[in-house]
């Protein structure tokens, strides 16, 4: 039975099948590298490894591409702040990226394409767009697309032309003043004085690629012009998935990517992630807390993908006690076996562990199957209900099922996990309720604990003065 996921584009469950019958080629958008990736960003990348980890599990083989983007305002902005060149710049955050991947459990890519690296491929797919009439240079030697030449424009994000007119301001820059309409997006920037030495030739003058382009290139050249599958969190549909699909399309004629697949955002703690809040946490943050980036991962695939999870540090702490029961279990029946045979099919008693990740990639279900039977089984099997036979295709299972999850549960932490603290937001909430109780105004009193219930935590009242509890294990354990 094929993978089935939801699909961006036209919103149905569709199986995911290898055009070539053999091999799924897939493309995942990779980091800017310009700074750590938080947990946001590896929402993304630990539900596009278990999609990976799953779609092998069941004997097909992959081809996997990831890029770097090493190149945009952000990249070169923050390297000429720092005083280093680009290349110094965003090597150094490449490795760093690649060292959280690694605590994370991610699966490195077949391919990782820098974007630096692929500028002629870019610069080929600019002028096949030219003479086809869906690209112009501007005055200042850019390059734009021209969004009224694509008649398909819209249909990944749906959105009506109005709403696509509006634009997305922070990527694109205000200078574009020739743009001949508000929709149309830069495919080549010419070099700006700010820029520095971070310019390259093209047949329109000296410049460097829109991040749009820079995708479909990599894109194209590793996986063909038509591929399987294309993946990046959901904010990335519009525009620059949008943007992906008419530059691609428009110049080959043939369809991109056969079906998209989108993670929802990550809240923190019942908030939106932004640099304001202090909220974008990193795993550095995370292991200065006591954390470990396996206790991430398994909050990380505690939600549905298709809806926003919210990260708490109570579910960290609650993700260590389900870590250390499932390294348990593991240990009563005999440990992981010493080699699992790739693309080996039975799953035994844990087979509606992997039924519930071949159904839309459903995780919360999966973990929810996985501590329910792995209890029945260790049970049976301390019990002397379970035949030897199927003692070993337990322990053979549990460990498949622990592969396509990515669960590495060899360092796992057994010491109790440190007390969830409450955000800075909501211990103000709990001051101000201590003070309206004292001055025994019991309705606004009321009023705050409910306010810090919905954020997610319980008051427990002492004589002058109360704790915050964080409200019921919020994943599956
Ligand atoms: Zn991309």
């Amino acid at each position: 039975m094929p993978l089935s996921l939801y699909d961006t584009l036209s919103r149905e469950i569709l199986p995911v099948r290898p055009m070539d019958g053999e091999t799924l080629r897939f493309y995942c958008c990779g980091p800017t590298v310009y700074g750590p990736a938080h947990i946001g960003n590896f929402r993304t990348f630990v539900m596009q490894d278990v999609f990976r980890r799953v779609v092998e599990a069941g004997g097909m083989a992959t081809r996997h591409v990831r890029n770097l983007t090493d190149v945009d305002d952000k990249t070169i902005r923050r390297s000429q702040e720092e005083g280093r060149s680009l290349a110094e710049f965003t090597a150094a955050w490449t490795v760093r990226f690649h060292a959280d991947c690694a605590a994370l459990g991610i699966l490195p890519p077949h391919v990782e394409p820098s974007a630096v690296a692929h500028l002629p491929e870019q610069i080929a797919l600019i002028e096949r767009l030219i003479e086809k009439g869906h690209a112009y240079r501007a005055h200042d030697g850019s390059v734009y697309y021209d969004v009224r030449s694509f008649p398909g424009y819209g249909k990944l994000s749906r959105l009506a032309e109005r709403e696509i007119t509006t634009d997305a301001p922070e990527r694109e820059q205000a200078d574009e003043y020739d743009r001949h309409s508000a929709a149309d997006f830069a495919l080549w920037k010419a070099a700006r004085p700010e820029d520095g030495p971070n310019r390259w030739p093209s047949p329109w003058g000296e410049g460097r690629p829109g991040w749009h382009i820079e995708c479909s290139a990599m894109a194209m050249k590793h996986l063909g012009e038509s591929f399987d599958l294309h993946s990046g969190g959901v904010d990335l549909v519009f525009p620059h998935h949008e943007n992906e699909i008419a530059q691609s399309e428009a110049a080959t004629g043939r369809p991109f990517a056969r079906h998209w697949f989108h993670v929802a955002h990550l809240t923190v703690e019942g908030r939106k992630m932004s640099k304001s809040l202090g909220n974008l946490h990193i795993l550095e943050d995370l292991a200065a807390r006591g954390h470990r980036p396996m206790e991430l991962r398994y909050v990380l695939i505690s939600g549905c993908y298709r809806q926003p999870l919210n990260f708490t540090f109570a579910s960290l702490a609650a993700a260590r006690k389900a870590l250390a029961r499932l390294a348990d279990w593991q240990r009563r029946l005999g440990g992981p076996p010493d080699f699992l045979l790739p693309g080996e099919e039975d799953f035994g008693p844990f087979g509606p562990v992997y039924d519930a990740l071949l159904s839309d990639l459903n995780t919360p279900e999966a973990l929810g199957r996985l501590h329910r039977i792995g209890r029945e089984v260790v049970a049976a099997a301390e019990g002397g209900t379970l035949p030897p036979q199927e003692f070993e295709t337990a322990r053979h299972g549990l460990a498949l099922v622990l592969q396509c999850l990515g669960l590495d549960l060899s360092e796992t932490d057994t010491t109790a996990p440190p007390a969830p603290e409450a955000p800075a937001w909501v211990q103000a909430l709990a001051a101000e309720r201590l003070d309206a109780r004292r001055r025994r105004d019991w309705d606004e009193a009321d009023r705050l604990r409910d306010q810090i219930k919905e954020a997610g935590w319980l008051v427990r009242d002492a004589p002058d003065t109360s704790t915050l509890e964080p409200l019921g294990p919020p994943i599956a354990t």
